[in-house]
């Protein structure tokens, strides 16, 4: 018999009442009203698993928060960046021409996460509430903005430091609970304005336990721009993987800017990663070997950036 057969013979999963709100507020209402009973859902593909493998109790209310958007299109360009609506598939994501254009990290990212069934269940507002979803790494770089809906009404965050409040909070902290409505890249005008000597570059990894279908164990998501004298103009880097938040490494960012970029360099950067990002280890991969991976994959793809910039990668 299989866990999902095994948990209905043992009577661990039950029907929970299903809610349907067309507004934030009315979602929101919903969770006020039954708080810990009622969990919000939107493709259902993460809860399930946990259901199932007993990691979290069926609750009583499902709020199903796929219908809240209101906008006719789900993807959309605007003056200020892209937004993206909480609801929308990873399937959409993943092939849709903007993004592809705009953040190419963000497709490479989504390309990644499960297979294409579950893709087509799945929405982006339900990776990034997951707080280990693999399309973080690559929306930090963008440096992603999150429209939420809590107490107060209506509210922007930026996506890192919701992330970096989350990971710091306690189960009493009133963070949790936040609907997330929508999400906004804004132009990346600082990393727009480039003399033609300037390149730029930017890969987005994913490293699990096997090629494809696989949780993550690690993620880095780089970008950057360096002139032809091999001089690393702008950095940023984002790391995650596993169960561990992902985070920007903002301290590297700002120590490596306008360094050239050299073996020492590189050198130095790989330790910086090691000193500076923390993962959580399990069973499958410690922690000291996901510290490696990712500053392995993140010096890989500066040294490649380097060469190209310097010698059109001879
Ligand atoms: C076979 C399989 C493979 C998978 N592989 C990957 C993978 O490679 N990488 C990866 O990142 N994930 C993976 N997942 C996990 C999951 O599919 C994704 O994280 C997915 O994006 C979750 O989206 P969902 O809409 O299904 O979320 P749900 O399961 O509906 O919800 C996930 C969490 O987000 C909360 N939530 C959902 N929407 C909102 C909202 N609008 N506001 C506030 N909270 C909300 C829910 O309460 C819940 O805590 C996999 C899942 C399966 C079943």
């Amino acid at each position: 018999m299989g866990t999902n057969a095994n948990a209905r013979a043992q009577g661990t999963i039950k029907s929970p009442l299903v809610w349907h709100p067309q507004s934030a507020a009315d979602a929101w209402q919903l969770k006020q009203n039954y708080g810990a009973d009622a969990v919000y859902t939107a493709g259902g593909t993460l809860l399930r698993t946990q259901w199932e493998s007993g990691l979290a109790k069926v609750p009583a209310h499902l709020i199903d928060v796929s219908g809240i958007s209101g906008e006719e299109e789900s993807i959309r360009g605007h003056a200020a960046g892209i937004a993206i609506d909480a609801s929308t598939l990873l399937a959409v994501c993943r092939n849709h021409e903007l993004i592809a254009q705009k953040l190419p990290l963000l497709t490479e990212a989504t390309k990644q996460i499960a297979a294409p069934s579950v893709r087509q269940l799945a929405t982006i507002g339900g990776n990034i509430s997951s707080l280990v979803g693999d399309s973080l790494p690559a929306l930090l770089i963008y440096d992603a903005q999150l429209h939420l809906y809590g107490g107060a009404g209506e509210h922007w965050e930026e996506l890192s430091d919701w992330l970096a409040a989350i990971e710091q909070s306690t189960p009493s902290t009133p963070i949790s609970g936040r609907l997330l409505i929508g999400i906004s890249v804004p132009q990346p005008d600082a990393m727009e304005v480039m003399d033609s000597n300037t390149k730029r570059f930017g890969a987005y990894y994913k490293v699990g336990r096997r090629e494809a279908f696989t949780p993550s164990v690690v993620t880095a998501a780089v970008s950057g721009t360096i002139n032809a004298d091999g001089v690393l103009e702008y950095l940023k880097l984002a790391v995650g993987g596993g169960q561990t938040i992902p985070r920007r490494l903002k301290e590297l960012e700002a120590a490596f800017a306008d360094t050239e970029l050299n073996s020492a360099t590189l050198k130095r950067i790989y330790d910086g990663v090691l000193d500076v990002f923390e993962p959580k280890g399990d069973l499958f991969a410690s922690a000291e070997y996901r510290k490696s991976t990712a500053a392995n994959l993140i010096v890989t793809e500066l040294w490649k950036s380097a060469a190209e910039a310097v010698n059109g990668g001879r």
